[in-house]
């Protein structure tokens, strides 16, 4: 497979605790598609939320990935190393941003719901300027009202296919910096994608409902949209997505046996028939091409 300009895709893993099954099938899933690609796959740890980061959860990851032998290109980068470069996005978001005195209680009271990614859709209360007494806690993005449609932010996902989405209504004003005084996700990463020049975001179907929001603040910030492939989320036998929160298990491999389980298992979350390689050269050479098979027919079945 080619592709005229240079491939560069990432994993990003939030160090709140060991790689888990979850996000290792993220990790193969961008790992692959990079090779298959002839890319980059570059590795950021993702610790802007300084609060929940856990102490040596990323170097852990890291060691982890080595031993399973995905080596990535260049220098780990490291969110909490990099918040001058929120910072100036922010300012460059001039004249779209507003302070926000509302809290959380506030805004479930006013009763619109919850996003797809489980937050409270924000109202909009602070859209005018914050009510006298009130204080900034927040700092808020102003997405465009739903009159024509403004609002509906569509992407073809390589793999969900087409996806679309109305911000006023599915998720409301979004938070760019919290109350806790840390850079939000949806800004980071976007600074980040596009700072590091990713062509191609892989990551798990958790994701697909921050996806809009993202391309709209790459609308905003003038930087180009990278393409996104979401893989399906592992989930437990209670149907719950695998986290540290749900009792995940964190994954060790004190050997190349253990190495190779461990990736035959998140290949077969993807459902990628890997066959039963001993090794982890072998499965690397299996993994690539089922991967990029799967591509294939996945094209030659949306044709
Ligand atoms: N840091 C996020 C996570 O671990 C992933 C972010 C992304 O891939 O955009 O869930």
């Amino acid at each position: 497979m080619s592709s005229p300009e240079k491939y560069i895709g990432r994993f990003a893993p939030s160090p709140t605790g060991r790689l888990h099954p979850g996000s290792l099938v993220a990790a193969l899933a961008s790992y692959l598609d990079a090779k298959t690609h002839h890319g980059h796959w570059l590795l950021r740890i993702e610790d802007v939320d300084e609060g929940r980061t856990a102490a040596g959860a990323a170097e852990s990851m890291l060691e982890l990935l080595a031993a399973l032998g995905m080596q990535w290109d260049g220098d780990v980068v490291w969110q909490s190393r990099r918040k001058h470069l929120y910072q100036a996005a922010f300012e460059r978001l001039h004249g779209h941003t507003y302070p926000c005195g509302c809290n959380r209680r506030e805004i479930a009271d006013s009763r619109l719901g919850l996003a797809p990614d489980g937050a409270a859709i924000y109202p909009g209360t602070c859209r005018h300027g914050l009510a006298p007494g009130r204080s900034a806690r927040s700092l808020r993005v102003r997405v465009p009202d739903a009159s024509g449609n403004a609002d509906l932010i569509a992407f073809d996902d390589r793999l969900a296919g087409h996806v679309g989405q109305h911000l006023e209504r599915e998720s409301g004003d979004f938070v760019l910096k919290r109350a806790d005084g840390f850079w939000a996700y949806q800004l980071a990463v976007v600074v980040d994608d596009a700072e590091q020049g990713v062509t191609d975001v892989v990551r798990g179907a958790d994701l697909i409902d921050s996806t809009p929001r993202q391309i709209y603040l790459q609308h905003l910030l003038g930087v180009p949209t990278p393409r996104y492939l979401h893989v399906p989320v592992v989930r437990n036998e209670k149907g719950e997505k695998l986290s540290k929160q749900t009792g995940a298990v964190a994954l060790v491999a004190r050997d190349e046996a253990e190495a190779v389980a461990l990736l035959r298992d998140a290949a077969q979350a993807l459902a990628l028939p890997v066959g039963a390689p001993a090794t982890l050269a072998a499965f690397w050479r299996n993994a690539v091409p089922a991967w990029a098979a799967m591509l294939e027919a996945r094209q030659a079945r949306a044709a």
